[in-house]
């Protein structure tokens, strides 16, 4: 058994042995949660509560409101900010590689932090770090905790874990999809859930505002880098003449990296004017390995997986395509 395998065992069961111990738990997810990180989150406090344990999930306000695809998931014990009695609580972060990624970290208790999740660049920042590398997704490693723990797995739970698996693996399309993610899809069926209607719910019924969105950023393209580089560009002011909401841009980097020769794509989103802190967000995507996109990101602040990665900043679109261009 190599080290990181006995080291994820042994957080594996330091993580059960903190769900046994304790009764009171928050769940923590990264801003702008998207389907992994919702169908972890509910699929955690399904399983807390068939354990009779208490849960709460956090969510801040500025994440509101979710993506429409997600809103069929039902949201229980929902609040926005840390709770009284926050002391008794077990946090416990799901799908969130640093701290940086959410605003409302520093006003939870840093003490005894469990930290599961599945980005290699993970900061191990919790007390117990369950980060499980070649995990697909977040929701891969609850339901792992869902066999270890004999909870069943009802229809629910089998759709929220679903969302996640499907969407982190980019419908079963990306390198982190396994035999294990299709074992895991096989038994979420067996439970119940509806392949073409979670499809129909999470990749269609799309608003105009979104393909209005999406119009502009093609618009925008431009490529660099003899075809290797594509990037595009959305402005507050695309956002305000479409009406589209900040969540409607997701899945627009996917027709970037999908062109014929690409190997980065770079999507820059201006964020709304009432949007925390940096003035935009950069996603990025490689389409093999010769480009390491995460290590790119952590050079401006972020980070995230090889193929999928994103930061923040405060510098001008001009300069970011600039600095991505040399650093590509
Ligand atoms: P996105 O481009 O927002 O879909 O993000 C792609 C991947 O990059 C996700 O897996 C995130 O975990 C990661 N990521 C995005 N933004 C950040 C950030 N500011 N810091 C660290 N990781 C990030
Ligand atoms: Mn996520
Ligand atoms: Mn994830």
């Amino acid at each position: 058994m190599s080290d990181a395998t006995a080291l994820a065992l042994e957080a594996r069961e330091a993580v059960l042995a903190a769900i046994d111990a304790h009764e009171r738990f928050l769940l923590v997810t990264h801003e702008n949660p998207d389907g992994d990180a919702l169908g972890s989150l509910i699929a955690m406090q399904a399983l807390l509560t068939a354990l009779d344990k208490d849960s709460l999930l956090v969510i801040a306000p500025d994440d509101f409101p979710l993506p429409r695809e997600y809103s069929f998931l039902s949201l229980d014990g929902l609040v926005t900010g840390p709770p009284p009695d926050l002391e008794l609580r077990t946090v416990m972060f799901l799908d969130c590689g640093n701290l940086d990624r959410n605003p409302l970290a520093p006003l939870l208790d840093g003490g005894s932090l469990v930290n599961i999740d599945h980005h290699h660049d993970n900061t191990r920042f919790g007390a117990i770090n369950y980060v499980v590398e070649d995990a697909s997704c977040t929701a891969e490693i609850v339901w792992d905790l869902l066999r270890a723990t004999g909870v069943e797995l009802t229809t629910a739970i089998a759709e929220a874990l679903y969302v996640g698996l499907v969407t982190d693996t980019g419908r079963f399309s990306y390198e982190n999809t396994t035999g294990r993610s299709h074992e895991m899809a096989a038994e979420l069926i067996a439970a119940g859930v509806d392949v073409a209607a979670m499809y129909r719910r999470i990749y269609e019924e799309i608003p105009q505002a979104k393909l209005a969105l999406l119009c502009r950023a093609l618009a925008s393209l431009r490529i660099f880098a003899d075809g290797r580089l594509a990037t595009a560009v959305l402005t507050a002011q695309d956002f305000a003449e479409t009406g589209a909401e900040d969540n409607h841009s997701e899945g627009v980097i996917d027709h970037l990296r999908a062109l014929s020769g690409v190997k980065v794509a770079m999507l820059v989103r201006e964020l709304s004017a009432n949007a925390r802190g940096a003035q935009h967000k950069v996603s990025l995507r490689a389409t093999d390995n010769d480009v390491d996109v995460s290590a790119i990101a952590r050079m401006h602040g972020g980070g995230g997986h090889r193929r999928a990665a994103g930061f923040t900043s405060d510098l001008p679109t001009s300069e970011l395509i600039d600095a991505i261009r040399a650093q590509v």
